[in-house]
């Protein structure tokens, strides 16, 4: 047993494993002496502690196995060592003692003429103030991912005029309110807002950068709180891009319903060279979806709305080849909320493009995959082959007047092909919504540049990883043809001619 046990340390973030330190010096002898680094020090070979000397000092004054407690601003501890009439020098064992020594300024010779020694006590693995510091940084940096939800989420029938109601529902009051509608049909909708709530009115004719400046210096001047975007989506694009620019709120009705971007931070606006930029914007905080404004929207708009889920299953598909392939990681609540979209509307009794039901469903699944998109934080859990060769047909202009989701629906078909996921589903699907199985018969110029629109494809974006990249080898004529004959098997296309 010693009598009095000397102990030099930093005791910064005090932690169980100091305590046990502590502890275990305490038993070795009668009194223990703590000499606490100060603050310059410990910077000088470690890092500035996150607790003064003076902190240090009173926690470790107020451990119970500790008899007494000063700073120490030198490596030397020759002076204390004599001072406290110390005979032993406790350290954790993950010194070497001849490097401790070194440490502290004694030699062997020194502690042999004071009748002192150095005993190491092992150190309570798992605990350090460095794991500690550990943690808590990767605590910091273990973001959750949040992904903006709308307040305000409506859609039913008839509800253009309670814009109101659903503001006071959720106490929410704005002072300056302005509706931005087109000029034609999305006007007659924005009236009927502008009849129902005080507010002004703003046309926009185009989703051009000089509109978005526009606005924003009207926003500004004006002192607008809220902005109400009536119409398709450049319309509501513009509206989410000022609304970013100038922070202030939005709240969307859409007119139309042709696509997933609804809830997306994504404004598609064009530059002065009418180049189509996909620029950040803000997603709405409410989002009002009259059923019956959509109903009345051109068919083309809807059956474009329920194509592009199409895309989410071969897209996601895709996702899963290039994780097996690549080891891409997939985002499993994206993963999920894209597929469960697609499959709740391919799953739907009725797929009457006006029934009131599918119609809803439709809007919810476009609400869901702008949300597994955010959340994935790409357009992954959407987008995949079948995007790949529609974008190819857009960029050859092989396909002019078809919309997007329309387009995407039908070359779904023959990726799920690739994919050896077709089945009955997808294709009853298809057919009830008038979509062509066979991509060739969006338009009459695709057929022969099939192999153009295949090479092309790999250009579109690179490094997305889909099943055209395990075709890579093959004439793309000959797998379309085998597709078109895998059609026929099954009377379902009748095919007059093949590819050469
Ligand atoms: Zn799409």
């Amino acid at each position: 047993m010693y009598k009095n046990v000397y102990v030099i340390g930093v005791f910064d973030l005090f932690h169980k494993g100091h305590v046990e330190f502590l502890k275990k010096a305490k038993i070795l002898g009668e009194r223990l002496i703590v000499a606490v680094n100060g603050d310059d020090m410990v910077a000088s070979y470690k890092r500035k502690p996150f607790h003064s000397e003076h902190d240090r000092l009173e926690i470790i004054k107020s451990c119970k196995y500790v008899d007494e407690a000063f700073i120490i601003r030198e490596y030397d501890n020759k002076e204390y060592i004599e001072k406290y009439n110390i005979d032993a020098i406790v350290h954790g064992d993950d010194w070497e003692i001849e490097s401790y020594m070194r440490q502290i300024c004694v030699t062997k010779e020194y502690l042999k003429s004071r009748n002192a020694e150095i005993v190491l006590v092992s150190y309570t693995s798992g605990i350090s103030t460095s794991c500690l510091i550990k943690q808590i940084k990767e605590n910091k940096d273990c973001h959750n991912k949040s992904v903006q939800l709308p307040t305000i989420f409506q859609v039913n029938e008839n509800i253009i005029d309670q814009i109101p109601l659903f503001l006071k529902q959720n106490n929410i009051s704005f002072n300056n309110i302005l509706v931005v509608s087109g000029s034609t049909s999305s006007y007659k909708y924005a009236e009927i807002i502008l009849n129902s709530i005080k507010s002004d009115s703003y046309i926009v004719h185009r989703n051009d950068l000089n509109t978005i400046e526009a606005l924003q210096e009207y926003c500004l001047t004006k002192k607008v709180d809220l902005l109400i975007g009536v119409g398709g989506g450049s319309i509501l694009d513009v509206v989410k891009r000022v609304s970013l620019l100038t922070n202030i709120e939005n709240l969307l009705v859409p007119t139309i319903i042709a696509n997933d971007g609804l809830v997306s931070p994504i404004s598609v606006i064009k530059d002065i060279n009418d180049q189509t930029l996909s620029l950040p914007g803000r997603t709405p905080f409410g989002v009002v979806v009259d059923i019956n404004i959509i109903r009345n929207a051109p068919t083309k708009f809807l059956q474009s709305a329920a194509g592009d889920i199409l895309s989410n299953i071969s897209a996601t598909n895709d996702w899963v080849l290039s994780s097996i392939n690549n080891g891409e990681p997939i985002n499993d609540l994206a993963y999920m909320l894209s597929r469960s979209a697609a499959f709740a509307l391919i799953h739907h009794e009725s797929k009457d493009i006006k029934n009131r039901n599918f119609l809803k469903q439709i809007v919810y699944c476009q609400i869901n995959s702008g949300l597994a998109m955010a959340l994935a934080g790409t357009s992954r859990p959407c987008s995949g082959s079948e995007h790949l060769i529609s974008h190819a047909i857009d960029f050859n202009n092989l396909s002019e007047n078809t919309l997007h989701g329309y387009q995407v629906g039908s070359i779904s078909i023959f990726c799920l092909y690739l994919q050896k996921k077709l089945d009955a589903k997808c294709i009853n699907y298809a057919q009830e919504l008038n979509i062509p199985l066979a991509f060739h018969q969006l338009d009459g110029k695709i057929a022969d540049q099939l192999s153009l629109i295949y090479e092309t494809s790999f250009k579109m974006r690179p490094g997305r990883f889909t099943v055209l990249d395990t075709c890579k080898g093959m004439r793309f004529e000959d797998l379309y043809n085998e597709f078109l004959f895998f059609l026929e098997r099954f009377k379902i296309y009748d095919s007059s001619f093949q590819f050469s």
